[in-house]
Parts: C-alpha cells; structure tokens; sequence
C-alpha cells in the first residue's frame, strides 16, 4: 500500500478475521473481480488455516492476477504470450537486462522450484535462450552443477549454503534467499571477520542473511546484495504489474510488453 501511494496507484486492504470461511473469501474476490476499476488483486499468504487457499488462489480473475500465480498465467509464461509473471523472478530478469549481462545461449543454474521463484525464473531463462538447469533437493552434486554456471539464481532459504565451491570465478550471482540468523554460531560461520557486524548482530539478536555466503562475493563477476537486492525489486514488480494488468485489461497489449 505504501508503494502504491507513491507512485499514484489506488489501493485497499481487506483483511477478514482468523475466522474467515473459504466461501467468504471467495465471495471477495469475487467481488474484486467483477469492480472494472480494480486491476489488480493480491492474496497475501499464508491464509487462516481452514481455508482452501488453491481455489481462493483459483478464483482470482487471470486477467488481474499482479502475483502470475493462477495457472493460466503460468501456461501464458510456458508458451510465451502476454501474460502475467511473478514479480520476483520478473524483477530479476529487469536486474539482469539492467545491468546487460548476456543471457542468450550462456549456462543458467538455478536452485530452488517454487511456484514462486525457481520454476517461473526457469522459464524465464529459457524464453530468452540461456541453457538452463534447475536444481532441489533432491539434486546429485550440487556444487558441481553450480560450478558450470555463468548465471546462478538461489532460491533455496538456507543460510549461506551457496559457498565459492559453488561458483565459477567471474560468475553473475542472483540471491533470492531470505533468512533470519539468530544462532551465534551460524553468524561466525557465515561473517568470521566482521566485528563490525557482530555488533549490529548481538544489539539486534539477529541478521538477514541470503542463501549465498558472503564469501562468493570475492569471486562472483557480480553478484546482489541481502538485504537490498532482489526484495526491493519484487515490490517494484508488483507495481508494473499492476500498471501492465490496467493495460492488458484495456486492451493494450503492446504497452503491456514493454
Ligand atoms: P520454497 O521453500 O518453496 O522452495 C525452496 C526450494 O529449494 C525447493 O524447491 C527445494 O527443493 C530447494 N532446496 C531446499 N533445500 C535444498 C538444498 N539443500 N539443496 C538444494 N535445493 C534445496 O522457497 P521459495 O518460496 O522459493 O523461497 C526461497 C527463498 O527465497 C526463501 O529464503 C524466501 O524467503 C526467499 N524469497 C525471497 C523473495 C524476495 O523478494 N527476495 C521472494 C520470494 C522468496
């Protein structure tokens, strides 16, 4: 809401108890879905538990779906026609067109498939021609499959696992993960020379911590920083979605792909 007044988009909250039922939420959105004026709709999660959160995500009209989450949206990324796509892997294809690093025919690893980040940054890498491969948990070597990256993208939520074993030197370095570190121990393993931070680590009792160790930072050709790096621009994301959904509803879908 707070980025919407400053960019001059109009918004509202709703936000039913812990007691809302499915059908009340439905009933919701499916108000929002039928206000022309509104473009866009976002179901922020985890909802209360009880609730059917897939068919709330479901009912969601496609066409202002800003978080690219509705299966249609995701079958319009698949087979690339204008669509609606989530706003984090969308802010860091921005990041990477931003900061001209070549894309087209060079190795993409990404960690991480989520619905939300690993699967559409995926697709995303392929529309555009890297050659791409998508790592989990479940994944053999790890390191070794990172290691033949020129772009690696972690989406995992585990503190500095990406180490420089990871990484190829001069690399590009995309880290989605965000983390809360409160162990002593974990913030020496991950900041061994940073009296500076240990400070600010034991005032507060905690830090934010990416999935990528700070370590890769001497080694990555470039890399983003947490906090400030791809959270910000997932909020921007949001916005331009927004504007592109008001668009793509109107009827303007040239404007739309800009
Ligand atoms: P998720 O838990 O849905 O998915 C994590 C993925 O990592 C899974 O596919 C899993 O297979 C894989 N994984 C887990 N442990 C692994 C391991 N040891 N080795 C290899 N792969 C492993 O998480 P998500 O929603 O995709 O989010 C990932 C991280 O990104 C989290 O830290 C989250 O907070 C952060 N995030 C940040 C933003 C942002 O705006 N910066 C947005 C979304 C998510």
């Amino acid at each position: 809401m707070k980025s919407c007044e400053e960019v001059g988009i109009y918004s509202e909250k709703h936000t039913p108890g812990e007691g809302v039922t499915t059908d009340e939420l439905l009933a919701l959105v499916d108000d929002l879905n039928r206000r022309n004026e509104i473009d866009g709709i976002l179901v922020q999660l985890p909802l209360p538990a009880g609730v059917d959160s897939k068919k709330v995500l479901l009912a969601v009209d496609p066409a202002k779906d800003v978080d690219g989450f509705h299966p249609m949206n995701v079958g319009f990324l698949s087979t690339q026609r204008p669509g609606l796509v989530p706003c984090t892997p969308a802010g860091i294809m921005e990041m990477l067109a931003r900061s001209g690093i070549k894309l087209a025919g060079q190795e993409a690893v990404v960690i991480g498939r989520s619905d939300i980040v690993g699967k559409p940054m995926a697709m995303l890498l392929l529309n555009v021609n890297a050659t791409v491969t998508v790592c989990h948990s479940k994944t053999r070597d790890l390191a070794e499959v990172c290691r033949r990256a020129d772009i690696l993208v972690a989406a995992i939520g585990r503190a500095g696992l990406v180490n420089r074993d990871f990484v190829r030197p001069g690399a590009t370095v995309i880290d989605v993960g965000m983390n809360r570190v409160t162990d002593p121990e974990e913030f020496r393993r991950l900041f061994p020379r940073s009296p500076k931070r240990e400070e600010t680590f034991k005032a507060k009792g905690s830090v934010l911590v990416g999935d990528v160790h700070p370590e890769v930072a001497e080694i990555a050709g470039a890399i983003t920083p947490v906090p400030g790096g791809v959270g910000p621009l997932t909020i921007a994301m949001l916005m331009s979605n927004t504007v592109k959904a008001a668009k793509m509803r109107r009827g303007n879908f040239t404007a739309a792909a800009d």
